[in-house]
């Protein structure tokens, strides 16, 4: 049986340039996160995991490393490493999402677009019956959707089975 110490970071003090140097964690990136893998692995410290609100991750859709301040990223990152801890090998490729109400207006946010070269609005946004597409070509990177949950729902599992991009690690 592995000893498997886990480590807590995502509490650390988090100012502009990210997380500052903190002994026993790992060596954090030019934007003062861990980098993980896609399998939530340190590279280059054998053995060593992260997820969660600390970590910069290989996004397989963008190809670009993100980071995502989300409790059920966080939870599913740590499954993830758990698993590969136990040797399963798998990638961490779940899409980013929430939520969030505003009074009587709910509105929905799945996938990640930390830019975009087109926005493809549907709907009207007045009337709060709308959704919003963030697209790179013909990628929808984002959608934003009030009222339309379903469109969201669908815009989801679309992009969990879009072909991966290939990344660094
Ligand atoms: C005010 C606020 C509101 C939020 N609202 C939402 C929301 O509505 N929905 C949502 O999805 N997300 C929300 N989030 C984000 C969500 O809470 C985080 O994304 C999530 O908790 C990240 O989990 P984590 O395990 O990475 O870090 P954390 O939950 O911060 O856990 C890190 C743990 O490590 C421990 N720790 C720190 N340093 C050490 C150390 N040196 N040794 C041992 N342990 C240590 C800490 O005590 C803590 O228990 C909110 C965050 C904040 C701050």
């Amino acid at each position: 049986m592995t000893a498997v110490p886990p480590l807590g970071a995502g509490a650390l003090k988090l100012t502009e340039g990210g997380f500052p140097a903190t002994p026993g964690v790992p060596a954090l990136d030019g934007h003062g996160f861990i980098p993980i893998d896609v399998h939530c692995r340190v590279p280059g410290i054998e053995r060593v995991f992260a997820a969660g609100d600390a970590v910069r991750w290989p996004d397989p859709r963008s190809g670009e490393r993100i980071r995502v301040e989300h409790w059920v990223v966080a939870e599913r990152q740590g499954q993830t490493a758990a698993k590969n801890m136990l040797g399963l090998r798998e990638r961490f490729d779940a899409v980013p999402f929430f939520w969030s109400q505003h009074y009587d207006v709910p509105i929905n946010y799945v996938g990640y677009a930390e830019s975009w070269e087109s926005l493809q609005i549907d709907g009207d946004i007045s009337r709060r019956d709308c959704s919003v597409r963030y697209k790179k070509g013909e990628q929808t990177m984002a959608l934003v959707t009030i009222s339309r949950d379903v469109e969201s729902l669908k815009a989801e599992f679309e992009m969990e089975h879009a072909a991966a991009k290939p990344h660094s690690g």
